[in-house]
């Protein structure tokens, strides 16, 4: 596993990075799990910035300030729907993570943080997207030299264990 990619156990909403992720809806205007956390935590001026961005694609991914969060940007990506799997479920996740980090990149963001995009009310099945977010990331970072570090931020036990495991196992 590449040394810049680590794990953590939070609330992504607490993080002083310089670019959290928010595995949002395509109408970019708030919603449950992570998105109301982020929303919440980042007040009025955010829902604000995302009026005017008029909603993103699934697998696509756009840049706001991060208000009232410890972080300078939200990086909005709006993750797949799992409708079991044929559906080009596994290479829209892999785009998310992509689009996110090459954003990131443009913006100078060297630390940024993910959390499992789709895993929550989006239902891609948990091993499988923490597989696909890991390749993708370090394949990325293995080819660029920026971010200089990404951070998966896990919620959940589940989550958790898994990534661990995963990156446990590569190393
Ligand atoms: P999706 O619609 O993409 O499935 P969810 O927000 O429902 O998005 O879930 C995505 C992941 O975010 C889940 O694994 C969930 O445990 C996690 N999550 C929820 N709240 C937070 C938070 N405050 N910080 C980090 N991760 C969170």
């Amino acid at each position: 596993m590449n040394s810049r990619i680590k794990l953590i156990k939070s609330d992504i909403t607490t993080l002083h990075v310089d670019a959290i992720v928010n595995a949002a809806n395509s109408s970019l205007l708030g919603g449950g799990g992570v998105d109301g956390a982020i929303h919440r935590a980042a007040g009025p001026g955010l829902l604000a910035e995302c009026r005017s961005l008029n909603g993103c694609s699934t697998g696509e991914a756009k840049i706001t300030k991060g208000y009232l969060l410890p972080c300078k940007f939200v990086i909005h990506t709006v993750g797949p729907v799992w409708y079991g799997g044929n559906n080009n479920e596994e290479n829209l996740l892999a785009s998310c993570y992509k689009n996110c980090l090459k954003l990131a990149i443009e913006n100078n963001v060297k630390i940024i943080a993910f959390p499992n995009i789709s895993t929550g009310v989006y239902h891609f099945p948990k091993e499988k997207a923490a597989a696909i977010a890991l390749k993708e990331v370090e394949s990325f970072l293995n080819n660029e030299s920026s971010p200089e570090e990404v951070i998966f931020v896990c919620f959940d036990d589940e989550n958790y264990i898994l990534y661990k495991s995963l990156m446990g196992a590569s190393l």
